[in-house]
């Protein structure tokens, strides 16, 4: 077989293929509690169905423009007005097939070869692979003092004459942090003095816990919108549960949201029809679920750290939004990667190794998901861990006795 280089480097993403691990094993009745996913289980907004459905009822389905059918780009410049108090245009967003799909094409438009694109550790487990699709070279920077929050001098430190650019996600995939206000300033500052773009990747923005009010990175910024190289990201995936429908968006300067649209055109022609009009239904419809999904995972988070907090040997960071959490197993098992396969195959929990997030010895463990599921997920790994535990346990009915420790 003669796959190109980039083939063979590139990783498969691993929180996608645990969702179809957990799927197969479900299918073969096997009692799987999935705390690898990364999406809200509620339903698709009725607004969003209603306009889907309208559109698919004409059965007039064709191609969009490749940035976007005009009423989505509206109701996305709305949203932008609303949530970040900055007027765009049209020609500022581009809507896309996911936040994933807007990163990618933000980096293949703004990325030479060997150009190098810095993010903090951890980091989303799409971010090296993404960066390295686009020809350039990943560069992540763990804080030092072994939190999830590197320095502004960190970051700054990393910055070389290849640096082209810095992606954020806060609050963060997968520690649940959100950067602080002063972290985020500064990075805009140094993007900024260093003429490097800021991909703000705000796909989590709104779900923040604890009356925290979500970050606008715009207040940061004394660049005009069309001078400005920040590039923001959002998609209507998390907040409104809509993974499957595949709609995220950018607002940027004309020039590069211009290029993106352009390596859309060739890629994909746009995002699908449908899902266009999904989206624009949840954007403009009632906005009470994202409110009900963010209290919904706050009392998750809650209850998770109440479990987390007690498991002994386990030290664990209190996440302020999103869905995960990602707390520190390395006193049981250093290597995440057989700590994730060992929890699956003898207690049938679904976590994502933290070593997909440039970080060691760490788990994943989302909170997206049921109470009982998460309460009883996290007895599960105790149980597995705990040598001084009982040596049998039922699970879903099936007894289990331990064959190891
Ligand atoms: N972003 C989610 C996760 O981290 C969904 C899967 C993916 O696209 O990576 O689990």
């Amino acid at each position: 077989m003669s796959l190109s280089q980039m083939a063979r480097s590139i990783r498969e993403s691993v929180t996608l293929k645990l969702n179809q691990t957990a799927a197969l094993l479900r299918e073969k009745g096997e009692p799987v509690i999935h705390l690898g996913g990364g999406e809200p289980k509620s339903k698709t907004p009725i607004d969003a169905i209603v306009s889907c459905t309208s559109v698919l009822n004409s059965g007039d389905i064709k191609y969009t423009p490749p940035d976007g059918i005009p009423a989505l780009k509206k109701a996305i410049i709305r949203y932008t007005e609303e949530h970040y108090a900055r007027a765009v245009r049209p020609e500022n967003v581009v809507a896309s097939c996911g936040a994933k799909q807007a990163i990618m094409a933000a980096l293949i438009a703004i990325l030479d070869p060997k150009d190098e694109v810095i993010f903090p550790s951890p980091y989303w487990v799409s971010y090296p692979e993404m960066v390295k699709l686009a020809g350039g070279v990943p560069v992540a920077v763990k804080a030092e003092d072994g939190s999830f929050s590197p320095t502004v001098k960190e970051i700054a430190d990393a910055v070389g004459s290849y640096t082209k650019a810095i992606i954020l996600n806060s609050p963060n995939n997968p520690s649940g942090v959100m950067y602080s206000r002063e972290f985020i300033a500064g990075i805009v500052e140094l993007c900024e003095k260093k003429n490097l773009w800021l991909i703000m990747d705000d796909t989590y923005n709104r779900l923040v816990f604890d009356g925290r009010a979500p970050i606008n990175c715009y207040d940061f910024s004394t660049d005009d919108l069309e001078q400005s190289r920040l590039i923001v990201i959002n998609c209507v995936s998390k907040m409104y549960a809509m993974t499957g429908f595949r709609i995220g968006w950018a607002v940027g300067n004309r020039e590069v949201v211009q290029a993106m649209s352009t390596i859309q055109s060739q890629q994909t022609s746009g995002p699908a029809t449908p899902s266009q009009w999904a989206a624009a239904g949840a954007l403009n419809g009632i906005q009470n679920s994202i409110e009900a999904l963010r209290l919904t995972l706050e009392n998750n988070r809650n209850i998770l750290m109440d479990r987390l907090g007690a498991f002994p040997g386990v030290r664990v960071t209190r996440p302020d939004g999103a869905f995960y959490s990602f707390p520190d197993f390395s006193n049981y098992q250093k290597d995440s990667q057989k700590l994730a396969e060992f929890l699956l195959d003898k207690v049938r929990v679904v976590t994502v190794p933290g070593r997909e997030f440039g970080m060691e010895g760490h788990l994943r463990i989302s909170f997206c998901g049921a109470i009982k599921e998460i309460t009883e997920g996290v007895e599960r790994i105790r149980w597995a861990l705990d040598p001084t535990a009982p040596n049998e346990i039922y699970l879903g009915g099936r007894r289990l006795v331990r064959d190891w420790m």
